[in-house]
């Protein structure tokens, strides 16, 4: 099967500004970013969605989240706050289909999204 862009970037076939990485992840600043601290965090395996999750994926996914909050202690967002997103499907405007955490900060940022 054909890899994903994301598993591109994790091969280094295609660079990034790689600012974590384990067994199970990587994070990555987001090349089109969104906020001051925009980065990705990604695991190696290429789940397509979060629809896609089954029994089992509980620890990689707590796993994101707590390698996403060490990132944004390291860029220094921490204090001030920041935000997560999980994009899943059409609806939730998902454009690279492996599943990824959006981590956002260093401005205030407005809710409700659009
Ligand atoms: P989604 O829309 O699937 O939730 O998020 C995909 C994200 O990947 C977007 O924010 C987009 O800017 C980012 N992205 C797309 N292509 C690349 C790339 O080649 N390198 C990096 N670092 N980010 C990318």
């Amino acid at each position: 099967m054909d890899k994903t862009l994301f598993e591109k970037i994790a091969d280094r076939e295609i660079p990034a500004d790689i600012l974590h990485e384990d067994d199970h992840c990587l994070a990555f600043r987001d090349i089109n970013p969104q906020a001051p601290v925009h980065f990705l965090v990604v695991p190696r395996r290429p789940i397509p969605a979060l629809v896609d999750l089954t029994v089992g994926d509980e620890e990689l996914m707590g796993h994101l989240f707590v390698v996403a909050n060490a990132v944004a202690v390291k860029e220094g967002i921490s204090e001030g706050g920041y935000r997560t997103v999980i994009n899943c499907g059409k609806h939730g405007q998902q454009t690279v289909p492996h599943i990824h955490v959006h981590v956002l900060g260093g401005r205030q940022l407005s809710w409700p999204p659009g």
